[in-house]
């Protein structure tokens, strides 16, 4: 999969390269990253790619003519692609946005800053907004990154033997189990003892419990969508109880 990023900071979202599964996934050409910094795409002597905003106020906006530039330009070495747009505004991100948009050979993905981009680059360049949550960042470019981390990791081959993203939370429709390792014991905090007897039935039991259980306590909404199996519902029972005990 390849992914184009705008950008003002190439730096900053080439560093995803560098580091674990993400820039594993990159050497090993699994997965392409490749920036276009909108300065380059200015006709300004100055390369300035921001102007004031129309009607006042503070902050600038990105201007459309480079921008425009740079996603063309980007567009232009790719097949089966989506431009998006991540912004505070955009529809905010869940698990199944990951499997939809990894059907993708590319994507085109536009780091905003300052106040943003001037509305008409949305009109006609952009497929679709993305937002990481009701919260606002000073940029695009961290967004970004956590966005191609997420895809990257649903290529197949990009996690190693030993990581699988099956395990994850949200793939099942559930939160993650707790997980530990040694020491068995450390400041009076003992790991659960079915996960040292080596009874793989009942680890999986456990596991399945205590995913049950987290998901019922922390994102209840969560186990609203899913139709739980009549196990499924007896092991939750079975962690009520427990955590009433
Ligand atoms: N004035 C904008 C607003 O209130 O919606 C915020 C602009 S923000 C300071 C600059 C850039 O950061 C945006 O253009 C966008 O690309 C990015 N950004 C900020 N918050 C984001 C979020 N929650 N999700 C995705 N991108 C975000």
């Amino acid at each position: 999969m390849k992914f184009s990023v705008i950008t003002l900071f190439p730096e900053l979202v080439l560093n995803l390269s560098k580091y674990g599964v993400v820039g594993r996934a990159i050497e090993e050409k699994l997965a392409d990253l490749e920036v276009f910094n909108p300065r380059n795409y200015s006709d300004d002597p100055n390369r300035r790619i921001d102007d004031r905003p129309y009607g006042g106020g503070p902050g600038m906006v990105m201007q459309f003519e480079p921008l425009q530039k740079a996603i063309r330009h980007a567009k232009g070495q790719t097949t089966n692609t989506r431009v998006i747009y991540l912004s505070a505004q955009g529809k905010p991100i869940g698990h199944s946005d990951i499997g939809r948009l990894s059907s993708y050979d590319s994507l085109i993905l536009l780091a905003g800053r300052y106040e943003g981009v001037d509305e008409r680059v949305i009109e006609a360049e952009v497929d679709e907004e993305i937002s990481i949550g009701d919260i606002v960042v000073s940029g695009g470019e961290l967004p970004t990154m956590m966005l191609i981390d997420a895809l990257i990791r649903h290529i197949p081959g990009a996690l190693g033997h030993e990581e699988s993203a099956n395990q994850d939370s949200f793939v099942d429709g559930l939160l993650d189990c707790p997980h530990y390792t040694r020491p068995e014991s450390i400041q009076g905090l003992s790991v659960p003892k079915v996960l040292l007897g080596g009874d793989h039935q009942a680890i999986q039991k456990w596991r399945e419990k205590e995913s049950l259980g987290r998901t019922f306590q922390r994102r209840p909404e969560l186990l609203e969508k899913l139709n739980l199996s009549d196990e499924q519902k007896a092991l939750l029972e079975e962690y009520i109880q427990e955590q009433l005990d």
